[in-house]
């Protein structure tokens, strides 16, 4: 499929996705299909949803409005937490494809991983995930917010490789250990919250570059996470931004611009989002029935190899 001027991004499954995306977290779905409308109209060919955002229906409503052909837009959705187990996911799964009124998305993926919930299980919802790959209704399968240490789990134990890791990453937190994991196993970055929701585009040294590149703030944040090969989706419902963080591929930052922008990562202090190891939306833990986690805990107070 052709994806207008924006470049693509080879996948390990052999499919391209166009770097650059619309996200759509955040946005009600009542504002939704206009917000997708408008993206569809400034050039964007990649829209960035998830069954938690609830606004799935209003992304398809969008595209069917914007006169640009289904085919021609790479949709990424995503599997919402309390939908984990096999049955649970299959079901929500189809939801997904009812809500965008379509018969397969491009890119589906585990939104979180959740290590501590569900028994500590994603490797069987990770299964579940390439039976929608093996029947086609997902083209491709990745997941998001997963660490080394989830992904190694999916290498020793399952078949298919996610194809994208989608994570939070901006220049206050860079997320090296992870992306390099990615770059290390064939695993494309996804950087979410690619302008830190905004809070970068005042840094003195991101202004600084952008008078000399003659370019917003945002440009050159989304200028710098493009020349680092990741995927981005910036969200906006502002129709002169939704412009303005399209038009990135007709400048360039030097290297040294790239580096002075390195160096703003703050590590761990930098995050704004959940750390995935330990994130556990709290409705899903008041789900879990008090007898099951008092068994939790007393299994994991035993030592290693009593049963
Ligand atoms: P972004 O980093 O894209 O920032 C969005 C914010 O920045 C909005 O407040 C927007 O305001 C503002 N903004 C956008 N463009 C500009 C601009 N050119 N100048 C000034 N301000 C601007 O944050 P998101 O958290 O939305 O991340 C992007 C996407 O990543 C999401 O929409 C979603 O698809 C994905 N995501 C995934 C997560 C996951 O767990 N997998 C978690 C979070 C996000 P306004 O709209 O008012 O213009």
């Amino acid at each position: 499929m052709g994806f207008g001027s924006v470049p693509t991004i080879e996948l390990n499954d052999g499919r391209k996705i166009p770097q650059l995306g619309f996200g759509v977290f955040q946005i009600p779905p009542p504002e939704t299909a206009e917000a997708v409308r408008q993206a569809l109209a400034a050039g964007y060919r990649h829209i960035d949803t998830a069954a938690m955002y609830r606004n799935e229906r209003a992304v398809g409503e969008g595209i069917r409005a914007s006169g640009v052909e289904a085919g021609e837009v790479w949709v990424t959705s995503k599997l919402n937490n309390g939908s984990h187990r096999p049955a649970a996911a299959r079901r929500a799964f189809a939801a997904t494809l009812k809500a965008l009124r379509t018969d397969h998305v491009d890119l589906f993926l585990i939104h979180w991983p959740l290590p501590t919930l569900y028994d500590g299980d994603f490797v069987s919802t990770w299964r579940t995930l390439e039976e929608f790959a093996r029947d086609g209704r997902a083209r491709s399968i990745g997941v998001s917010n997963f660490q080394p240490a989830h992904l190694e789990r999916l290498a020793a134990e399952t078949q298919i490789t996610p194809a994208v890791n989608q994570i939070e990453l901006h220049p206050y937190f860079q997320n090296r250990e992870v992306h390099a994991y990615g770059r290390a196993h064939g695993i494309a970055t996804e950087a979410w919250s690619p302008i830190a929701q905004g809070d970068v585009l005042g840094d003195p040294v991101v202004t600084a570059i952008a008078g000399e590149v003659g370019r917003t703030a945002a440009q050159v944040v989304l200028r710098w996470q493009v020349q680092k090969g990741n995927i981005i989706f910036p969200k906006s419902t502002t129709p002169e931004r939704i412009r303005e963080n399209h038009a990135l591929f007709d400048f360039q930052l030097d290297s040294g611009q790239m580096t002075r922008i390195d160096a703003l990562d703050r590590g761990e202090a930098g995050r704004r989002g959940p750390n995935p190891d330990t994130f556990a939306p709290s409705r899903l833990i008041a789900a879990i029935p008090p007898s099951v986690k008092s068994l939790i805990a007393s299994a994991k107070r035993r030592p290693l190899g009593v049963r």
